[in-house]
């Protein structure tokens, strides 16, 4: 198996202030905006976008976190039904707000999709985007991301990995062959 570098530290700093600037532009502003991140790596994503976006327009963006796990559909109904519903401060940031979903990578689209469910359990947003550090394709789903980090084309055997220092000490974007 090799690997091969596709996103170095610079190129993902500019892809999110790129990202930070497209949403500024598309939503006029982020009056009633929030960034919602899908665990992990989203949530960090997530927090650098509300920087640059400070940065940008001298105003903060609140920042949601979301744990899509227990909502995916390879996951018995039953389980969901019994699994405790969404926190108050998510419901309290979803009504009638603009939501921008963010997540590392985007493949079938399984995992938004299950993320549109839980948001709609919070309560009515007035619309939701999606940002996605690499859309690697394969969608399954007819879903498509607003901001995009970058396209990687992949075969289904091809993995990506994405490095945040957050949590992984370096910040960088691996496709892996097998
Ligand atoms: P999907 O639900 O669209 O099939 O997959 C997207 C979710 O699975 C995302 O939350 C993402 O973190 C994870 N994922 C899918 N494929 C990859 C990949 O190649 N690399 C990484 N790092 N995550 C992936
Ligand atoms: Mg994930």
């Amino acid at each position: 198996s090799d690997s091969r570098v596709i996103m170095d530290e610079s190129a993902i700093r500019r892809a999110l202030t790129r990202i930070a600037h497209e949403m500024v532009e598309k939503n006029k502003g982020i009056q009633n905006c929030v960034l919602i991140g899908i665990r992990t790596r989203g949530v960090y994503l997530a927090q650098r976008v509300a920087e640059r976006i400070y940065d940008i327009e001298g105003q903060p963006i609140p920042v949601g976190e979301l744990d899509i796990t227990r909502y995916r559909d390879d996951r018995p109904s039953a389980t969901r039904a019994n699994a405790a519903g969404p926190g108050e401060e998510l419901k309290r940031l979803v009504t009638d707000k603009r939501i921008i979903l963010v997540d590392d990578v985007l493949y079938t689209g399984r995992t938004i999709r299950a993320a549109l469910d839980a948001l709609m359990d919070c309560g009515r947003p007035q619309s939701i985007q999606l940002a996605v550090l690499v859309d690697r394709g394969h969608r399954e789903l007819p879903i498509r991301p607003d901001y995009i980090g970058k396209n990687v084309p992949t075969s289904r055997q091809e993995k990506i990995d994405v490095s945040l220092s957050e949590v992984d000490e370096t910040d960088c974007v691996t496709i892996m062959h097998p």
